[in-house]
């Protein structure tokens, strides 16, 4: 582990029993405790925003409007939404009751599930750990929380901050890499919520397979981005640039690479090169993040193949690579293989828009679908071919900013939703309850039934 992460004072199994055991104390069942504890950690954030800042900067180099924006502000504003409607949100759901039950009464209500864990990955530490971690909180759950060894400075304040706001046990800390996780793995939990990359997020249903318990996957993959022929080019482009650069391309939901009409694919080119000149072209520091590890830069830069447009300088040493599009990429190509996670847009032109949709068709379902077009039935056209978590029409990015709408994926890009309401409901359960009352029945299957079939097949059908 990287000297800055702080070492986790307790190992897994007892993480998992204490928490266990604050569960089983009953104290989140109180939501007005739970409010209380959304309360601390919203004032703690506040508190401590410039220590966030600082950490995100040390381990991805994040442009500080970029972390506070996507990190600070968006968990704040969640926060402040469950503290709004927890309530509303948690009232138990009156429903009828069929006639032969009558005098009855029937809800449905949400319960907390129990001990949760919850992984996170690197990209945006802050924000992916405790937008789900805030959400269970809400539902009444004890959490465990396994944030990113990659990124260990943020670790280091997420374990900071969440100690001081909760009793021990209710949220728990370990910092770590991949053993740790294997050994939290083992233990029983009732519901497991990782995000991260489709191979250990297999290993995760794996783990939820044996305890039988539920499992959120936000796993990855490629976000494809078709321009249609009528596109607006001068309005598509910088908000193509402000989603894929964001964070340097490494955003699960960034565009990973444009489909472009082939007639139109050097006037897009020369567009977004223009534009990106003139954002990241000149001047240092640049507004752009680092790449996480030398491991994924090596990776990224064998993905530049054939050829390449490098827009201003790259500086290796400190892992900070300038953008690069893929001018005239193939389908065959490297990086039409992998998901890219990084400045490098690949540009793909097509003849007919049916031929990059049934390929896609066959590909697995992507995360986000981004398709920019004038007619409403193009648009439709293109959402209704390729399946994916979330669709955003002339725009890239911004179905995911809004708190009213679930996120996840579909496929193989996931399973499960959270975000406001649906992160409320990813961590409870629906309990069926019906309460009868101390009346004589009228209706009652007790033998001898005698004519009774008769009856009931004349009056029930
Ligand atoms: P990762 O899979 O390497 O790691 C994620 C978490 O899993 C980390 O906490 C890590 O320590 C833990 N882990 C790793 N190996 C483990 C093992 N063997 N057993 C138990 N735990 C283990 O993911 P990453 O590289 O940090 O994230 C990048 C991927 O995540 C990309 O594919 C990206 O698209 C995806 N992603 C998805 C979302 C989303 O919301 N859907 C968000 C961000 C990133």
């Amino acid at each position: 582990m990287d000297e800055t992460s702080t070492s986790s004072p307790i190992d897994p199994a007892t993480a998992f029993l204490r928490a266990r055991a604050f569960h089983l104390s009953g104290k989140t069942r109180d939501l007005g405790f739970r409010l209380d504890a959304l309360v601390r950690l919203e004032a703690a954030i506040v508190k401590k925003t410039d220590a966030i800042l600082a950490a995100l900067d040390l381990d991805l180099g994040k442009p500080g409007l970029e972390a506070w924006l996507a990190e600070v502000h968006f968990v704040l504003t969640e926060i402040r939404l469950f503290r709004k409607r927890l309530r509303r949100w948690a009232k138990p759901r009156r429903v009828g009751n069929p006639f032969f039950v009558l005098p009855a009464r029937s809800e449905v209500r949400r319960e907390s599930y129990g001990v949760v864990l919850i992984a996170a990955p690197w990209n945006y530490p802050f924000q992916l750990s405790l937008s789900p971690l805030l959400a269970a909180v809400a539902g009444g759950n004890a959490v465990v929380l396994k944030p990113s060894e990659l990124a260990p400075a943020t670790a280091g304040v997420l374990q900071e901050i969440l100690g001081e706001v909760f009793e021990p046990g209710h949220v728990t800390v370990l910092t770590g890499g991949p053993e740790i996780g294997s050994a939290l793995l083992e233990q029983p939990f009732d519901l497991f919520f990782y995000t991260g990359g489709e191979r250990v997020g297999r290993i995760y249903a794996r783990a939820a397979a044996d305890h039988l318990a539920p499992v959120v996957l936000e796993l990855g993959g490629k976000c494809p981005c078709v321009l249609a022929e009528d596109v607006d080019l001068d309005l598509a482009v910088p908000r193509i640039i402000s989603a894929k650069w964001f964070n340097a391309g490494q955003t699960c939901i960034a565009p990973d690479y444009i489909l472009v009409p082939e007639s139109l694919r050097e006037a897009f080119v020369e567009k977004i090169r223009a534009l990106l000149e003139r954002v990241y072209g000149t001047g240092r520091p640049l507004d752009l993040a680092r790449i996480v590890n030398d491991g994924h830069l090596q990776r990224l830069l064998s993905l530049c193949q054939g050829k390449v447009i490098r827009i201003g300088e790259d500086d290796l040493p400190a892992r900070l690579l300038a953008p690069r599009l893929l001018p005239a990429a193939r389908w065959d190509d490297p990086a039409m293989h992998e998901e890219i996670f990084g400045p490098i847009l690949p540009v793909v032109g097509y003849d007919d828009l049916e031929e990059p949709l049934a390929r896609l068709a066959e590909k697995p379902a992507p995360l986000a679908l981004y398709a920019f077009s004038r007619d409403p039935a193009t648009l439709e056209r293109i959402a209704g071919a390729i399946p994916s978590g979330s669709v955003c029409f002339n725009d890239a990015v911004k179905q995911a900013v809004n708190l009213q709408l679930p996120f996840g994926g579909v496929g193989a890009s996931g399973m499960g939703r959270y975000r406001g309401r649906a992160g409320f409901e990813t961590f409870t359960w629906e309990r069926s309850v019906t309460r009868r009352y101390w009346v004589k029945d009228f209706f009652l299957t007790l033998p001898p039934y005698g004519k009774t079939l008769d009856w009931m097949r004349r009056w029930m059908k």
